[in-house]
């Protein structure tokens, strides 16, 4: 609802440049006592005499969601000329405070401090700071009036750090000092697409410069050993940031910094920004294989947002500011197309051997070729409910899809991929569409929306065909059948084989899981033996196991995923599979009816046809470093 407050800040902002000068506001944030998940926070903000609405930043970009840990802001207070100014916070949207600014007064400080995740917070309101880093997410420490664009609303930002503890961001930075640090003047879009990162042990490692431009990674541990990072691993992600831009052909941003946090303590994801990407990884990721190829594509994924999520953005996610909910039914294409490439461009990389990436994608076939839900719930459902289904529980994961845009859109980016060659006889691919959409020219952030029907039309012309039908087909309908044409037409098929592969295990030591998904039909928790899945119509669902059950015993002996894996292998011999359930705390024995012995997906070449996966995956840039 508009209020006089909003009326008069619109018509501020409009004012003459002279008069622009004095609505910069001013935010001050100290993050010395981060490591005792207190941050504290002073924003001086311009206004006009009358109502006045100030909102916390809701819907985070990137998040999908209304992520913004409002409950996590405490102390807040109001003063102007040194005199206190009541709030209240509005009755039915949470993030909204209301204040009566008095006469004569033409700007209001507030003060409040954040609590870091301490909570349960998604994404970046989750766990963010441990004794030795943290990260500062800039729109949880920021409050903006309402009716006000964060394109339009100027704000300078100083932090300071704990003593001896650096920094590093992509956020312009005007004045430094080793524990201090003041921006220039940037729009609050600038600030909160610009996360800090600071620790105690915190290293930088140049990437490369590319017409004029650099890329950085910034490395943050707990531990001081793990920032050590070795040159053959680097090499890697310099052919990274190479091979992004030989795919899009041109970079909207001024700099780029991978801001890389090995921690234990702090969640784990990845979260997109024009100039920057916040990585978080288990602490032992560089040096652990399995965790290491379990990442592998993390760093790929979120810098490909850069040119697709950030540059160019679907229209119903390009918000004015943080308050207007988000539509999520192109994110098939904001996380999808980015899934695909995160992907590619790991193994063009070398981030991923070709082995390993082959490894994931016979692991989404497999995935897909287990999901009833497909069945009730079309993709296109689960990029429009994406803001209810981040965090979906593991159970009955089959059924009910979760955020399926991201593995489901690979099979999909790879079929249109495969028949843009098909069509084009190999003359184009989907790197064409790329470098036509998200290419050329350079320059600094900026975000260009767009629509379905733009997709389209960009797809058609680089490979004329009717990509309307062919999305309705794939993306809008309900269907059990997943889309697997793509795999075929790259020269690969499914198999299903008694050993797994690196990839399969990687992930299984991310996710702390047995996978027997593709045999007995369930997941199994190393930790404790809970089931945290059953796929509907195996095995096991036969036997009438479901998630929350926990395994005790494997054939009368204590269980461990040692026995469970050795007794599913020795069943291919008539080995039996009797087990002892624990439901709540009722046990029960169960006899699974299974005889096939181990089965973990691979792929194997479909005979007589091209490899065009290995033409997919190969290197666009030279392997050897630049001189
Ligand atoms: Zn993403």
């Amino acid at each position: 609802m508009p209020t006089l407050g909003r009326l008069l800040l619109v018509s501020i902002l409009a004012a003459a440049p002279a008069q622009a000068q004095a609505q910069v506001a001013h935010l001050d944030v100290d993050l010395r006592e981060a490591p005792r998940r207190l941050v504290h926070a002073r924003l001086q903000i311009p206004v006009q005499p009358g109502a006045l609405t100030l909102l916390y930043p809701k819907w985070i970009p990137g998040e999908h969601g209304p992520t913004g840990p409002v409950r996590d802001l405490v102390n807040l207070r109001f003063t102007a000329n040194g005199r206190t100014i009541p709030w209240q916070r509005d009755d039915e949207e949470m993030f909204a405070f209301h204040l009566q600014v008095p006469g004569g007064v033409s700007e209001v400080e507030a003060t409040y401090d954040v609590l870091p995740g301490v909570g349960d917070g998604d994404f970046s309101a989750g766990s963010s700071v441990t004794p030795n880093l943290a990260i500062l997410s800039w729109n949880q420490v920021v409050l903006y009036p309402e009716g006000v664009t964060s394109d339009d609303m100027q704000i300078q930002a100083s932090g300071r750090v704990p003593e001896g503890w650096k920094w590093a961001t992509s956020l312009p930075i005007a004045r430094s000092t080793s524990s201090t640090f003041e921006s220039e003047r940037v729009s609050l879009t600038t600030l909160v697409d610009s996360p800090v990162l600071a620790g105690r042990y915190l290293k930088a490692y140049p990437l490369g410069r590319i017409d004029g431009v650099d890329h950085e990674l910034d490395i943050a541990s707990d531990d001081e050993s793990m920032i050590d990072v070795p040159d053959s691993i680097l090499a890697h992600y310099r052919r990274l940031v190479r091979e992004a831009n030989a795919l899009f052909g041109a970079h909207h941003y001024r700099r780029y910094h991978f801001l890389f946090t090995l921690s234990e303590h702090v969640d784990h994801f990845g979260l997109e920004h024009h100039e920057s990407s916040d990585d978080r990884v288990p602490e032992r990721t560089l040096v652990d294989n399995s965790l290491r190829v379990a990442n592998a594509d993390l760093l790929s994924h979120e810098m490909t947002h850069s040119w697709n999520g950030k540059y160019r953005r679907p229209a119903g996610l390009a918000t004015p500011d943080y308050e207007k909910p988000m539509h999520g039914s192109l994110l098939w294409v904001y996380e999808g197309l980015t899934e695909y490439y995160g992907w590619v461009l790991a193994a063009r990389a070398g981030l991923f051997t070709p082995d390993q990436a082959r490894g994931e994608l016979a692991r989404d076939v497999a995935v897909f070729s287990t999901r009833p839900g497909r069945d009730w719930r079309p993709l296109y459902d689960t990029a429009v409910a994406a803001q209810i289904l981040y965090g979906s529980p593991t159970a009955w994961s089959t059924l009910r899809r979760g955020t399926d845009f991201y593995d489901e859109s690979t099979l999909l980016w790879l079929e249109v991929d495969t028949k843009i060659r098909q069509l084009t006889h190999g003359a184009r691919s989907l790197d064409d569409y790329c470098r036509a959409f998200y290419g050329p020219p350079s320059g600094a952030p900026k975000v260009i929306p767009y629509t379905r029907e733009d997709v389209e039309r960009a797809l058609n012309q680089v490979a004329p065909y009717d990509w309307q039908s062919f999305f309705v087909a794939r993306v809008d309908s309900a269907t059990v059948e997943p889309p697997l044409a793509g795999v075929a037409a790259s020269g690969w098929k499914i198999a299903y084989a008694d050993s797994s592969t690196d990839y399969y295990d990687a992930i299984e030591t991310l996710n702390e899981e047995s996978d027997l998904r593709y045999s007995l039909g369930l997941r199994v928790a190393s930790e404790d033996g809970k089931i945290s899945d059953v796929v509907p119509g195996s095995p096991a669902a036969k036997a009438g196991l479901g998630p929350e059950m926990e395994l005790v015993a494997v054939n009368g002996r204590a269980w461990d995923e040692d026995r469970l894996k050795d007794a599913v292998k020795r069943s291919a011999k008539g080995g039996a599979l009797d087990l002892l359930i624990k439901n709540d705390e009722f046990f029960r024995d169960v006899k699974i009816d299974y005889k096939g012995g181990a089965r973990y997906p691979e792929l194997v070449r479909l005979k007589g046809s091209t490899d065009v996966l290995s033409k997919i995956l190969a290197p666009r840039t030279s392997t050897s470093p630049p001189k």
